[in-house]
């Protein structure tokens, strides 16, 4: 078993369900010492209590300064260091046209989507990697974010912005040895994906597998990733395998976007 992770710390927000304890999990098998934070208290102590020692779980609501400052603390008092935080936590909001957008839909989704990632970012910096001169710090976009989703001008704006906010990240931190870069995935068969799909099943009265297979027709290879697909390439990422890649947003998504 390789062991990218040996000596390692890492925080992985929104880390209760979908590709979060996934992601956990194989870090924790290639060694990572790990704070997961979620708002869920009980569902990710049990993904913390799942992987064992390595893992300790936090309550923390991203979008909460004071609750991110506590994060943090807890890895430091724990852990003594923080090398890899993934900014994971997301929410879809509400879907609504651009005329019937409400400022709550906006700025709720936005506080988890983008502004969190910079929050969390910060604090890491601040508390451990600009110090310590080294981080690898993972934002998670979408698909969205490129090229925009209809009723989802909310969460297509934030993904998007996530990925300016990494570039600026990675050029701000690159001389201190720290890297940014963005997963840009795009339908990952989990929980958020499928209750997606089950809405617009229900307006348009049809199965969802009729909008699965809507979606995955466009596809190159016909296929929505999985979990451990997406985690694969944000493991790669926060590993010292990836040393000379910052800034970067990289698709995973079965060839929907090339560029
Ligand atoms: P998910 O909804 O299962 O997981 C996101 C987690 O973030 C949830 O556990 C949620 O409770 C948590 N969260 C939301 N608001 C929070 C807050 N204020 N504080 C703390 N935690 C909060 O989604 P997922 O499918 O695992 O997605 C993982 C990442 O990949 C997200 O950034 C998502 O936007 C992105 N993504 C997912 C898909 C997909 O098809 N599932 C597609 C493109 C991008």
């Amino acid at each position: 078993m390789s062991a990218r992770f040996a000596g390692k710390v890492a925080i992985i927000t929104g880390a209760s369900t979908g590709l979060g304890p996934i992601m956990a999990r194989m870090m924790a098998d290639e060694g990572a010492k790990l704070v997961l934070a979620a708002r869920r208290a009980e569902l990710v102590e049990q993904v913390a209590h799942d992987i064992g020692d390595a893992a300790i779980a936090v309550r923390a609501d991203v979008t909460n300064e004071a609750d991110i400052a506590a994060m943090v603390e807890v890895a430091m008092a724990r852990w003594g260091q923080v090398d890899v935080m993934m900014n994971n936590a997301a929410v879809p909001g509400k879907d609504l046209h651009i005329w019937e957008q409400a400022l709550d839909n906006w700025n709720s989704t936005y506080a988890v989507d983008c502004t969190a990632a910079m929050l969390c970012t910060r604090e890491v910096l601040n508390r451990s990697m600009l110090a310590r001169r080294s981080g690898a710090i993972v934002n998670f976009s979408s698909g969205a974010g490129w090229d925009g989703l209809p009723r989802k001008s909310h969460y297509s704006a934030a993904k998007g912005a996530l990925r300016i906010l990494t570039k600026v990240t990675a050029k701000e931190v690159g001389e201190f040895g720290i890297r940014c870069n963005c997963v840009v995935p795009g339908a990952i068969d989990t929980e958020l994906m499928r209750n997606y799909m089950r809405r617009i099943a229900k307006e348009q009265g049809v199965d969802e597998a009729v909008i699965r297979a809507q979606i995955q027709a466009p596809l190159p290879l016909k296929t929505f990733s999985t979990p451990e697909d997406v985690a694969n390439l944000a493991l790669f990422l926060a590993s010292d395998a990836a040393r000379t890649i910052t800034g970067q947003s990289i698709n995973v998504d079965a060839g929907q976007f090339m560029s």
